[in-house]
């Protein structure tokens, strides 16, 4: 399987990094090694004085899909989720200052947290919901799904134009404003509308 995810995806967040807006969707991949394995902490890698936290709606891709129309892209993915894409910021910086891909800032080991996974049914509209990240008990990012740049399905479309998607593919959607650093000793916990649907441990 593989995770796509999305760059620069909510005009706020995109305006806190002091980036421009997109004309296109800004995609890159993280390998299945970068999944945080359940129940176990998150470490912040050596490499990093600055790992920031995102979260950000996930999909769970459910049947093979080349050249997705948006309309049908709906039918692409039953389950939801949150997850966080830990973001060595400091790293990513020096990559991107010197034009090359941000992968090791992105993608390294324990980098991709996944929330339990849930049917997108349970939700009237899975592109107007809320999703929040909890440190320490306070809420640090308040996102909703309708604000996204592009939704869910028109990215879907836009990433089966390059990548064949299958089944167990997973789709970070792009994370909303308010990121910013982890520390060890802090607690993350990811709601999608009221249910929890991660807790972790920073170490
Ligand atoms: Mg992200």
């Amino acid at each position: 399987m593989k995770i796509i995810c999305i760059g620069r995806n909510y005009t706020a967040h995109i305006e806190e990094l002091k980036n421009k807006k997109p004309s296109e969707p800004v995609v890159f991949l993280k390998p299945d090694t970068s999944i945080l394995l359940k129940k176990q902490p998150f470490f912040i890698p050596d490499f990093s004085n600055d790992v920031h936290h995102e979260i950000e709606l996930i999909v769970k891709i459910n049947r093979i899909g080349k050249h997705i129309d948006p309309k049908f892209a709906h039918k692409y993915y039953d389950e939801v989720s949150v997850g966080i894409d830990f973001t060595a910021r400091d790293v990513q910086s020096e990559l991107r200052a010197k034009g090359l891909p941000w992968e090791c800032s992105k993608a390294f080991d324990g980098a991709t947290v996944l929330g339990k996974w849930v049917s997108k049914s349970k939700f009237d509209n899975i592109l107007d919901v809320n999703f929040k990240l909890f440190k320490n008990d306070e809420v640090v990012q308040d996102g909703f799904t309708k604000l996204m740049l592009y939704s869910v399905d028109e990215l879907i479309s836009y990433v089966s134009k390059y990548f064949t998607l299958k089944i167990g593919d997973i789709i970070f959607t792009g994370t909303p404003a308010g990121v910013g650093p982890v520390a060890a000793g802090d607690q993350l916990k990811g709601f999608l509308e009221k249910e929890e649907m991660f807790y972790i441990k920073v170490k």
